[in-house]
């Protein structure tokens, strides 16, 4: 957890809170509409007296601490994107060479090509190896923003591949049966590690700086 400290300029610290200390409660398990194999909780803290070893670095540095573990996790839901995007494609193509209307496969349609071209090229771009994909490059170069930028794309580009596997699917895919439900419901939620409003403000005043 993270929290003001007496310091002179009241900066955050970081501190390891270890859930069965007395004063630390959680709330009910939050029925959630995806990401259902995750339990998400609220915590709570009363009067929780947190011994000094058990502070993360120096004191006034936290925000050092949670921008090193939130630049790992939006690298990490970067990557799981591509996972998706994957699955979305293959279950894209699948529909689209097995679905007949006017006589012919929908595969056959541009308009159903360019959706999984476009699902496609959104993939690549993000998964493309080292030395080849900007976000690589982005990421893992020390460009300032780079993970911010690599969540961004990433996850967006997860909800289109959602919504042109269902357009794809059309009514079969609105069925329950079929994974869209799912896919959507969890491709929706882009807020973890920052939300890609405030991760767009920050990557807008690098740029604006000159700094990136
Ligand atoms: C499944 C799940 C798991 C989670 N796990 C954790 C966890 O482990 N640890 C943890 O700390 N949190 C966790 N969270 C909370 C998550 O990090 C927050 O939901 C997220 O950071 C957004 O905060 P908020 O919901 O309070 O939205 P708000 O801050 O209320 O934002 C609402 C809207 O306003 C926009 N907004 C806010 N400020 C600005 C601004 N300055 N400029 C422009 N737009 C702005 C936001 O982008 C958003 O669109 C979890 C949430 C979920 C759903």
């Amino acid at each position: 957890m993270f929290a003001r400290t007496a310091t002179a300029a009241g900066k955050i610290t970081a501190f390891m809170v270890e859930a069965a200390w007395p004063g630390v409660s959680h709330g009910a398990h939050e029925d959630k509409m995806g990401i259902r194999a995750s339990s998400t909780t609220t915590v709570s803290f009363t009067d929780v007296r947190v011994p000094s070893q058990n502070m993360l670095d120096v004191e006034g540095k936290g925000f050092k601490v949670a921008m090193a573990i939130l630049n790992n996790g939006r690298t990490g839901l970067g990557g799981g994107a591509v996972g998706g995007m994957k699955a979305l494609i293959a279950h894209a193509v699948q529909q689209a060479q097995s679905r007949k209307q006017f006589g012919a496969p929908i595969a056959d349609f541009g308009l159903i090509r360019e959706k999984i071209s476009q699902m496609t090229v959104d993939c690549f771009a993000r998964k493309a190896p080292s030395g080849w994909s900007p976000l690589y490059r982005f990421g893992h170069r020390g460009l300032l923003g780079g993970s911010r930028m690599s969540k961004v794309f990433a996850s967006e580009a997860l909800q289109r591949s959602a919504y042109e596997g269902l357009q794809i699917a059309a009514g079969s895919g609105f069925m329950r049966d079929a994974p869209y439900e799912q896919i959507t419901a969890t491709a929706a939620f882009d807020d973890f590690e920052g939300t890609n409003e405030v991760l767009r403000l920050y990557i807008a005043s690098v740029r604006a700086q000159g700094t990136g």
